[in-house]
């Protein structure tokens, strides 16, 4: 449609410039050759006319010299002196057609009718005469033109002498159509006698035909104008050049002579010429038709192939050449396209390839990799296959960021992405999922390889690795989740293998393959992590104690502080699950400083009301990592005016386990404030004698585990007496948890275990059960003292 009619102009402009040049050169030629000829037949007129002069004069010439003749002659004289008219007239007859005159007449001296041979009336030839005669009266001889009748006549006036004037003799020739004639035989001029006289014109004698000259009777007296100037003048179709001279000579009234030139006969060659050039113009349009329309379809077909490329291009095919043959612009243009397009192409692959690739390793990124798990779902759901994704996360790599800069972690990214493609198969994924994630995935693997790769993978990444001359060992956990085990779909499944990278670093395993169930539980964990908040704000949260007792005196040295939560739709969760969740979201600072708060106040209530108590509170192992909680404990202790020494903090021994030296700085920290330490869950912690002789603690704290089903002779009782005995060595003081039997404390009692704390003496109660409960253990000792004072026991 756009190529037609750039065609169709192309063809248009084309024409129009040859047709508008042909019509102006005919112009040209047409206004020029009119102009030309016009001049040419107007100097033709000029010389006509004096040829016309001489041609008139020399005939008046002849006319007068046979006239003088006649006149001379004695015969002639003779008869004229006879005086008899048959005589004169003889005479007149015989002389006058010897000189070939067609009119004569003679006239006596004083001008009177003497004979004549003319048919018309003697008086009116008499008449007509009288200007010539007077004329020769004057100057002795008259040649003039006079109308006899409807003839006009050439006459010439002599005197006949003998010697004295006898008569006048005058003798004549018509001056008619044979006198123009002749005159244009000549000149090739027309001649006409015409009198125009009050606006009627009337031709006396032409040269014209009949037609003409009866045409030009109607010609416009005023048209004619004998002022000797060449006019234009259209005798009915036919146009003439004309000029007109009056013949004046002879008196008689508005005679002239028009002489035509015809501008038809001679524009007549001029008239084929425009024909040929109208010919050739029309050959011209024809050809210009021809070459622009090959013009225009050789100039539009390789637009309409650029314009398609283009339309090609837009819908993304970069696939097809753009083919223009030749050497031309439009070539060059073609090949410009051709190059831009490939170009084009080029950055498309490239911008994809940036989509769906991870600029710093080069491996796929998780849009890649999830479009991968989606076309091997599709895959094994109709063939029944089974593939595995694994998720691997580096260990420490934040540390490795924060003590060797980025440019240096990045470099390890690097390295680890390029030992994760070494170590898989060509059909495996390796894709870096984002930070110090990876993907795999293992086509066709089942459970059993799946977890036999991980350990080859981990045994790999574990290998020293010298970077820039830093040597560095890398760890890293990864999570498994199986299709269809675990999941029909890719966010299920990189969900549970997120899960089980969870627990794979919760436990230090290295690999976890997913649990069923662990999803809803994992629910219930995000669920619980973002409501703790929520339940401090609500007052969801409380805290129970748990009186420690001193063996010996069977008083309550320390109450613990525990920690509750009532969910409003879950219901009572229990620490153990809701502290490690803490801790992860690192929600766990604000909860342990919400407990010292609360404990304190307890406490400093409780000394008011009378009962002197110390408090045990639990740390968790991040806590240990907040640098300000030494300063928020002292100005704890402050605000309540609790004593320093009257506080003792409970630290796991794994907590402390985790990263040593650190916890031994924090641990002097907080013993510079004035509370005591506490190694809790001791034997659980795989601490040994070398760095329990740094920790700076008071009291190591056995665990439950070992203590609840303490019986004689079991290894429990080797293992708790043991510790007793290490801990005393040591000066620190020893409690055993989870006192539930009286057999176990009378075997506590014989290991000399300092204190005791269990469900045998008291669950956890509520504060003010709790002070109620330490009130009546109070009176119970008291009695006891008394007892043993009025007794005078002396058993411990
Ligand atoms: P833990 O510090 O070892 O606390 C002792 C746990 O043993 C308490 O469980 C207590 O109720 C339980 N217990 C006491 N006597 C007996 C007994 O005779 N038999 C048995 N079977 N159990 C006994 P609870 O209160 O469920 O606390 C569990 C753990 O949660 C605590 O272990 C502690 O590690 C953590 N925890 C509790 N409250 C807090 C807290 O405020 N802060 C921190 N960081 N951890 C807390
Ligand atoms: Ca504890
Ligand atoms: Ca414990």
């Amino acid at each position: 449609m756009k190529r037609s009619s750039f065609q169709a102009r192309i063809v248009a402009l084309m024409i129009a410039v040859v047709v508008v040049a042909q019509l102006v050169t005919f112009g040209v030629v047409q206004v020029a050759t009119g102009r030309g000829v016009s001049e040419a037949l107007g100097e033709e007129l000029h010389v006509g006319q004096r040829v016309w002069t001489r041609f008139y004069e020399r005939r008046g010439e002849q006319l007068l010299e046979n006239a003088a003749v006649l006149a001379d002659d004695f015969g002639f004289k003779a008869a004229v002196a006879s005086g008899d008219p048959p005589t004169m007239r003889s005479a007149l007859a015989n002389h006058s057609s010897r000189v070939g005159a067609q009119a004569s007449l003679l006239l006596s001296p004083e001008g009177d009718w003497m004979a004549g041979l003319s048919d018309a009336d003697a008086s009116l030839q008499q008449a007509a005469m009288r200007p010539l005669l007077r004329q020769a009266e004057a100057e002795g001889y008259a040649v003039g033109v006079i109308r006899l009748g409807d003839r006009l006549v050439r006459m010439a006036l002599v005197p006949v002498l003998a010697p004295e004037l006898i008569a006048w003799v005058a003798i004549g020739i018509d001056f008619g159509d044979e006198f123009a004639t002749d005159f244009r035989g000549v000149t090739g001029l027309d001649a006409s006698f015409v009198t125009a006289n009050a606006g009627v014109t009337q031709v006396h004698a032409s040269s014209l035909g009949g037609a003409a000259r009866v045409a030009l009777q109607t010609a416009p007296a005023e048209q004619l104008g004998p002022d000797g100037r060449v006019r234009k003048l259209s005798v009915g179709t036919a146009h003439y050049l004309s000029l007109a001279q009056p013949l004046t000579m002879t008196g008689s009234d508005g005679l002239m002579v028009l002489l035509q030139g015809s501008l038809d006969e001679a524009m007549a060659p001029y008239e084929t010429l425009k024909y040929r050039i109208l010919a050739l113009s029309a050959l011209a349009a024809v050809l210009a038709l021809l070459v622009a329309s090959l013009l225009g379809r050789n100039l539009s077909r390789p637009i309409g192939q650029l314009a398609s490329a283009a339309r090609r291009v837009q819908a993304g095919d970069y696939s097809h050449p753009v083919e223009v043959r030749g050497g031309d612009e439009i070539a060059d243009l073609a090949a410009a396209f051709g190059s831009m397009q490939g170009e084009i192409g080029a950055r498309e692959q490239r911008i994809l390839h940036q989509a769906h690739h991870d600029a710093l390793t080069g491996l796929p990124n998780r849009a890649h990799a999830r479009h991968r798990m989606e076309q091997a779902l599709q895959r094994c759901s109709l063939d029944g296959g089974s593939f595995a994704v694994l998720i691997l996360d580096l260990e420490r790599f934040k540390e490795i960021n924060d003590t060797l800069g980025h440019a240096f972690a990045d470099n390890v990214l690097a390295e680890v992405a390029a030992r994760l493609q070494l170590e898989v198969s060509d059909n495996a994924l390796v894709a870096r999922l984002g930070g110090d994630q990876f993907m795999l995935l293992l086509e066709e693997a089942t459970q059993r390889d799946a977890l036999q790769r991980c350990n080859v993978l981990l045994a790999h990444l574990r290998r020293p690795l010298d970077l820039r001359g830093t040597r560095l060992t890398i760890d890293a956990s990864i999570g498994v989740a199986l299709y269809p085990d675990h999941g029909a779909d890719v966010e299920t499944l990189l969900r549970r293998a997120d899960i089980a990278l969870d627990d794979a670093k919760a436990v230090h395993s290295g690999t976890a393959l997913y649990r069923p169930g662990r999803d809803e539980m994992h629910l219930r964990q995000l669920t619980l992590m973002g409501d703790l908040r929520l339940g401090i704000e609500r007052g969801e949260l409380s805290l129970r104690f748990q009186p420690k007792m001193d063996i010996a005196t069977a008083r309550v040295v320390h109450v613990e502080a525990l920690l509750r939560w009532t969910h409003a739709r879950l219901g009572s969760i229990g620490p153990d699950e809701f502290i490690p969740l803490a801790e992860h979201s690192g929600f766990i600072h604000e909860l342990t400083r919400y407990v010292l708060d609360h404990a304190l106040l307890c406490n400093s209530r409780w000394r008011r009301q009378g009962v002197d108590l110390g408090l045990a509170v639990n740390l968790s192992a991040m806590d240990l990592l907040d640098a300000d909680l030494p300063d928020y404990l002292r100005e704890c202790l402050d605000r309540h005016e609790v004593p320093a020494s009257k506080v003792i903090l409970e630290v796991t021994e794994s907590a402390i386990m985790r990263d040593v030296d650190y916890a031994i700085r924090m641990l002097q920290r907080l013993r510079a404030i004035g509370v005591r330490l506490a190694i809790d869950d001791f034997g659980t912690g795989y601490s040994s004698l070398a760095q329990l002789k740094r920790m700076p603690v008071d009291e190591i704290k056995i665990d439950k585990s070992f203590v609840m089903q303490l019986v004689e002779g079991s290894d429990d009782a080797v293992i708790v007496r043991s510790t007793i005995e290490l801990g005393h060595n040591m000066g620190l003081t020893v409690i055993a948890e989870g006192v539930e039997t009286e057999p176990a404390m009378a075997l506590l009692r014989q290991y000399r275990c300092d204190m005791a704390q269990g469900f045998l003496f008291s669950p956890p109660l509520g504060a003010e059960e709790m002070l109620a409960w330490c009130r009546n253990d109070l009176t119970l000792a008291e009695a006891n003292d008394l007892d043993r004072a009025a007794t005078g026991g002396s058993q411990g």
